[in-house]
């Protein structure tokens, strides 16, 4: 039963000829050593948008040994911080003003809403660049007090080359919040993209080429996890290494990290976020906002609001008005003015989503909207609602990745703390409550890397963001994300006359 609102506004179609498909190595685009190319699909139809560079363990030793040279013998490092800076300012604008085709790839290729990505996400890329050009000529080292005749300081060095993996749910994204950091502290980068969504990142790179940025400083390759991801994870001259994926991968490359080289490694992974409504909220708002925390992105966000607990006495009517706001959700064509909800990634995530839902229906959940495939062709899925979910269910203790929204009822406060926190995941949490002590409590009593508070998603250049327990290591983003990158070396000089 198709019972979703569906958009019938005019179509922006991609008009944005797709000419960069190969890899950038050294300030040059390249095919892979190997000649082959891998395709890229368009998730509204299954159909190939076109065939891009598979890059392989022999094209990231060359984008490696081009990093290591632009971070040894310069330009790099070596230039003023101010330079940088200048550089990463181009850099931003030069994104700005090429917002129009970086959305139409985006939304091209990763099936994502073409209003948040031209609206939302690129505004937010340019953001995030200019906050770390900021930082570039604002790094240094501290003089350090210490007993006895010396002077002692501190110097924060780049760490070297940096290598990058990212996934294919933000993809630009996730390009920012990366590479920020590592050019802003002067290391030079080698990212891999995630193979679904190899697009948009390559057109950038070459913006970024005409915005100055030198030979070398940024490498960026396409191509599989377990060929060029691994072979980047386990390089013995990669100096450090920062993953965006799953939890389970994320555990390989902490393994290939720790039997290679020994590279610090900082990890953004997966979520099964808790979503709390208290007894005293506004019950209109919290409704809107759990519906945004779970189907923004087509439910493909690793923080999304994926259990509902709902305090007992307001239960049944959220339960009624967000069954209503599902069932109104626009679904359709991503390029289309007025869609709220466009396909999933590819064929893998669509079939996964739709188990986890038949597992739902089989283990006793009610399904109160949605439930099915959408649409003949293209990976479009029913915002769907299950009300009466067990904390033992499939579908509340395993990352979804879809447009699926589990409720669960709570009675009180202390039962619902346990509850949210008994996951393997911790990487973001929402409380909705009028009350100044229960926000307070649970802020503070939920193991989360971020806790929203009567808002969800609210991102930000400054506001670190990462997880607890298997949620992640480090923090990205902010101030936080500048340390990942740096090295702390002290310096000790026996003082002559330490009376002075
Ligand atoms: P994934 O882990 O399979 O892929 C992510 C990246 O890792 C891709 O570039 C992929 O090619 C690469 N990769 C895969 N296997 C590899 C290997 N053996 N060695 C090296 N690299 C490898 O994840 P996915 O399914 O593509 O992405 C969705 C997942 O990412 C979700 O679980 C989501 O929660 C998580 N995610 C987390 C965050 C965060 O900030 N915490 C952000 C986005 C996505």
């Amino acid at each position: 039963r198709f019972s979703t609102a569906v958009a019938t506004e005019t179509l922006i179609a991609p008009n944005v000829k797709v000419d960069h498909t190969q890899l950038l190595i050294d300030g040059k685009f390249v095919d892979a050593a190997s000649g082959k190319t891998f395709p890229t699909l368009d998730p509204r139809t299954g159909e190939v948008i076109a065939h891009v560079a598979e890059g392989d363990k022999e094209d990231i030793n060359r984008a490696v040994a081009a990093a290591r040279k632009a971070f040894d013998e310069g330009p790099w490092p070596k230039m003023t911080a101010y330079e940088r800076s200048c550089i990463m300012f181009r850099m931003a604008d030069i994104i700005e003003k090429n917002i129009t085709e970086l959305a139409t790839l985006e939304t091209w290729d990763n099936g994502k809403l073409y209003a948040q990505a031209a609206e939302i996400e690129l505004p937010m890329i340019v953001r995030i660049i200019r906050y770390y050009a900021g930082w570039a000529d604002k790094i240094h080292g501290l003089t350090v007090p210490a007993d006895g005749p010396y002077h002692v300081q501190t110097l924060h060095e780049p760490i070297g080359v940096a290598g990058q993996i990212i996934p294919w749910n933000f993809p630009l994204l996730m390009f920012a919040w990366k590479i920020g950091p590592a050019l802003a502290t002067g290391n030079t980068v080698v990212l891999k993209t995630a193979e679904q969504t190899p697009l948009s990142a390559i057109f950038a790179a070459k913006l970024f080429l005409e915005a100055g940025l030198p030979p070398g400083v940024l490498n960026v390759i396409s191509g599989y996890g377990p060929t060029a991801g691994a072979a980047l994870a386990r390089h013995m001259d990669v100096d450090k290494l920062a993953f965006t994926g799953s939890t389970s991968t994320g555990k390989m490359i902490l393994e290939m990290a720790s039997k290679s080289n020994l590279k610090p490694v900082t990890l953004e992974l997966g979520g099964k976020s808790p979503f709390i409504i208290c007894e005293d909220a506004d019950i209109d708002h919290a409704v809107e906002q759990a519906h945004f925390a779970l189907f923004f992105n087509q439910g493909q966000c690793c923080c999304a609001g994926s259990r509902t607990f709902v305090h007992e006495s307001v239960y049944d009517e959220f339960v009624e008005k967000a069954k209503a706001r599902a069932l109104k959700r626009v679904i359709g064509d991503p390029f289309k003015a007025g869609v709220e909800q466009g396909p999933q990634i590819d064929s893998e995530q669509y079939e996964k989503i739709l188990k986890y839902i038949k597992s739902g229906v089989e283990s006793g959940a009610t399904l109160e909207t949605g439930g099915g495939k959408c649409g003949i062709k293209g990976y479009y899925i029913q915002p769907t609602v299950f009300s009466n979910v067990q904390d033992d269910m499939l579908i509340a203790k395993e990352e979804i990745f879809g447009p699926v929204q589990s409720i669960l009822k709570f009675k009180d406060i202390n039962e619902v703390i346990k509850r949210a926190n008994n996951s393997h995941y911790g990487l973001a949490a929402g409380v909705f409550t009028r009350s100044i002590d229960t926000a307070n409590t649970l802020s503070r009593a939920l193991k989360a890397g971020t806790v929203w508070v009567n808002c969800f998603d609210v991102f930000d250049a400054a506001i670190p963001f990462g997880g607890y327990k298997m949620s992640g290591q480090g923090r990205e983003k902010g101030i936080y994300s500048l340390s990942n990158y740096l090295q702390v070396k002290a310096v000790v000089t026996a003082l002559k006359n330490p009376a002075w």
